[in-house]
């Protein structure tokens, strides 16, 4: 069944972003933003929702409307000068603050030089991996994990890249996406690998600055997505390809949407300016939009 125009009783319009997502317990609740308009997706799980592209982007940094987005939503000159969009945001170990040569030092302050966490998570089998400390539980339902736990606290991005670089010797640093959506991973005895990963690297990690880094005995965390039916096999939805994407959602998990016709990865079309039609009426709460390098050098629509 498709949605026509007979049976279309809510919509809403504007460029997408990251699901927003909350926890009730253990259970994993989520949002969609749109434009101004931030949806309750919970309410559509189970329905027949279908989404259109209108062609255009939004760059989340500057809001100019583009015919291409780079790196997740960015005009090409931000993805340039942002030192958000810099290579040293994937690979933390690489940050380069402290040579004088961050794209944007006070950003660079104000981002990276906070408490980080190295962590472990379980979404399709154990993870290493690292976030800002306030990011946290959201990182971790970000990557789909049904279970987590933080290992150390460190003082600065760069120095949890460098222990992140250590435990990735003996543990994986990658989600495996299509296997994250296709169920639940086998239970992980957290506490127990936490010590096993800590002692395998206890002798490494004296050669960095122990000063700065605390262990933590957090307990671990579950978590539950709301997914009706977990797909077989993954198929993987393109605006790029697919202007127009329909179908039942038969869950959420992690940035992504399981439609009975595939599986969209929401995050990855952060700015595009969609259309989203559901049966029913949406449940929307007005959010305000900001693009904070609106009138900035750095960013597209300024030049
Ligand atoms: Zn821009």
């Amino acid at each position: 069944m498709a949605l026509s125009k007979n049976n279309i009783d809510g919509a809403c319009e504007g460029p997408l972003d990251r699901m927003g997502v909350s926890l009730i317990g253990s259970k994993v609740q989520y949002t969609l933003p749109v434009g101004s308009h931030q949806v309750d997706l919970m309410p559509l799980i189970g329905q027949f929702i279908q989404l259109s592209y209108l062609g255009y982007s939004i760059c989340q940094a500057c809001g100019l409307a583009l015919k291409k987005s780079y790196q997740q939503g960015y005009c090409y000159p931000a993805t340039q000068r942002l030192a958000s969009c810099d290579l040293c945001i994937l690979k933390p170990e690489l940050c380069h603050h402290h040579l004088g040569t961050c794209r944007e030092p006070l950003w660079g302050r104000q981002h990276c030089f906070q408490p980080h966490r190295v962590y472990l998570a379980n979404s399709s089998g154990l993870k290493v991996g690292i976030t800002r400390a306030s990011t946290l539980p959201t990182r971790w339902l970000d990557q789909g994990a049904s279970q987590a736990i933080s290992l150390l606290s460190v003082s600065t991005r760069r120095l949890s890249g460098l222990i992140e670089v250590l435990l990735k010797k003996h543990v994986s640093d990658r989600t495996a996406w299509q296997q994250m959506l296709k169920g639940v991973p086998s239970w992980e005895e957290m506490c127990a690998q936490r010590n096993r990963l800590l002692n395998l690297i206890s002798e490494d990690l004296k050669e960095i600055d122990v000063k700065d880094i605390q262990l933590l005995e957090e307990p671990p965390q579950a978590f539950e997505y709301p997914v009706l039916e977990y797909p077989t096999t993954v198929k993987s939805l393109s605006f790029d390809k697919t202007p127009e994407i329909s179908g039942r959602l038969l869950g959420i998990k992690g940035q992504y949407w399981i439609l009975e016709t595939g599986v969209l990865n929401i995050r990855s079309f952060t700015g595009y300016q969609i259309r989203l039609e559901a049966q029913h009426p949406l449940k929307i709460q007005p959010i305000l939009r900001v693009y904070p390098y609106a009138q900035s050098p750095l960013c597209g629509a300024a030049r």
